[in-house]
C-alpha cells in the first residue's frame, strides 16, 4: 500500500467489521492515524487496532453510537488527545432493518434514519467544526479537512422491501452534494461513496446462500461480488491528496451494478 495517507489523522465510524474495518486498516497501513468506532463489537475493534498498530501504525477504539450528537464528539476528542487532531472523517456506520412497506415499524424506520442519515449529519457537522477551529495548515494538506460519507447504489436505485434503508441513502447524497457545496470554498472536500454488493456482516444471509449468492451475481455486470478491501483502496484515494479536486461526487465502486444490468439483452 503506498503511503498516501502518512501523517494525516482519521476518524472511521464503523469500523469494527466489514467496509469501516476496512477502510481503517488501509488508511493505518497508508500512513494515517485512526480512531476505529465500534459500537457493540468491542473484539472486532480491538482486532482493527492491533493489525494497524502491528503494521507500525497508531490506532485507537473508541466506543460510540454515532446516532447521538455527543457520541460523535467523543471521536472527535478523542482524535485531538490522542494524535493532536483530525484531517479526514470517514463516515460509515450503517445498519438495516429490512420490512415488506406495510410491516416496516415507525421504530425500525426511526432507528435506520436515525443511524444511517443523522448520524452521518452529526458527524460530518462535528468535523467541519473541528476543521476551522484547527485552521489551515498547506504543508500538511491543500485540504482544510476531507469528509467522506458512505452511500449505497441504493441512492440512485429503488429497494423494494427496503424504504428506510434507501430513503436514508437517498438523504445521504442530498446531504452530501449541500454540504460539499457550502464548505468547498473553505477547502473542506466532501464526498461520497456508493459500494454495491460488498461481502460483509450486513448481507451474510444473501452471499453465503448458494441461490443468493446467484441472484446477487446476476445484478453484477462485472461477474464477481466486491470484498471490502475494494471500498477501501476507493476511500484512500478519495482521503488522500491525489484526489484533491473532486468535490461533491458520489464514486460507485460496484462493479457495475448502477448500469440497469437487466438491460443486458435489449430491455
Ligand atoms: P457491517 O459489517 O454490518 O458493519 C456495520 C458497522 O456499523 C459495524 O462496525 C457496527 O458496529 C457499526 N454500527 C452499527 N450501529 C452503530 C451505531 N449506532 N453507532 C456506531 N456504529 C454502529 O456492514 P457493512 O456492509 O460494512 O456496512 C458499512 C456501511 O456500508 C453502511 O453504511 C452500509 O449501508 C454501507 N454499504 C454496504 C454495502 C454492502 O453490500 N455491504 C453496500 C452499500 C453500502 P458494531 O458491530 O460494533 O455494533
Amino acid at each position: 500500500m503506498p503511503r498516501d495517507l502518512e501523517g494525516a489523522r482519521a476518524i472511521v465510524t464503523g469500523a469494527s467489521s466489514g467496509i469501516g474495518a476496512a477502510i481503517a486498516q488501509a488508511f493505518g497501513a497508508a500512513g494515517a492515524s485512526v480512531v476505529v468506532n465500534y459500537h457493540s463489537d468491542e473484539e472486532g475493534a480491538a482486532k482493527v487496532v492491533e493489525d494497524i498498530r502491528s503494521a507500525g501504525g497508531q490506532g485507537e477504539a473508541v466506543k460510540a453510537d454515532v446516532s447521538k450528537a455527543e457520541d460523535c464528539a467523543q471521536l472527535f476528542a478523542t482524535a485531538e488527545t490522542k494524535f493532536g487532531g483530525v484531517d479526514i472523517l470517514v463516515s460509515n456506520a450503517g445498519i438495516q432493518k429490512d420490512a415488506a412497506f406495510t410491516d416496516l415499524s415507525l421504530g425500525d424506520w426511526q432507528q435506520v434514519i436515525d443511524l444511517n442519515l443523522t448520524g452521518q449529519f452529526l458527524c460530518a457537522q462535528e468535523a467541519v467544526r473541528r476543521f476551522r477551529a484547527q485552521g489551515h495548515d498547506a504543508k500538511r494538506s491543500p485540504a482544510l479537512g476531507k469528509i467522506i460519507l458512505m452511500s449505497s447504489v441504493h441512492q440512485a436505485i429503488p429497494w423494494a422491501g427496503h424504504v428506510n434503508y434507501a430513503s436514508a441513502k437517498g438523504g445521504v447524497k442530498a446531504l452530501m452534494e449541500s454540504l460539499a457545496q457550502e464548505v468547498a470554498g473553505e477547502k473542506i472536500r466532501v464526498n461520497a461513496i456508493a459500494p454495491g454488493a460488498i461481502k460483509t456482516d450486513i448481507n451474510r444471509a444473501e452471499w453465503e446462500d448458494e441461490e443468493g449468492r446467484k441472484k446477487m451475481l446476476e445484478l453484477i455486470p462485472y461477474g464477481r461480488i466486491g470484498e471490502p478491501d475494494d471500498i477501501a483502496r476507493a476511500a484512500v484515494w478519495l482521503a488522500s491528496d491525489a484526489s484533491d479536486y473532486v468535490v461533491g461526487t458520489t464514486l460507485f465502486v460496484d462493479g457495475g451494478m448502477a448500469l440497469y444490468p437487466s438491460f443486458r439483452e435489449g430491455g
